[in-house]
């Protein structure tokens, strides 16, 4: 039997430019910057800590919060809840992709 592409987050698609447009627009385990994929959200996130090390997300959530565990706190996460900090992770996704994107419109 062919495997099905997939994404972590549990979709499959017919073929692999179907998954690389997904992960493209929902920025699963995909870096903007680079333009690079990776086959699981712990890579990407490896990725940004050493190339982009302001848009890890525990950079990002120390920048703006003061700190990952403070940044949960503030969504009303529990600490310690396993399925809290992986939704912490698409939050923290979503608003570094969106911070790289205005970067890139409006460069310093
Ligand atoms: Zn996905
Ligand atoms: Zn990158």
């Amino acid at each position: 039997m062919i495997k099905m592409p997939s994404c972590h987050c549990g979709r499959s698609f017919g073929d692999p430019s179907a998954l690389q447009q997904h992960q493209r627009s929902k920025f699963h385990c995909y870096c903007r910057e680079c333009d690079r994929f990776f086959v699981h959200p712990n890579a990407l996130e490896q990725h940004r800590s050493a190339l982009h090390n302001c848009y890890s997300r525990e950079a990002y959530a120390k920048k703006g919060w003061g700190s990952r565990n403070n940044f949960q706190l503030s969504y009303g996460f529990k600490p310690g809840n396993s399925e809290d900090w992986e939704e912490g992770n698409r939050i923290l996704d979503a608003m570094i992709e969106a911070d790289m994107e205005n970067q890139r419109e409006r460069p310093a």
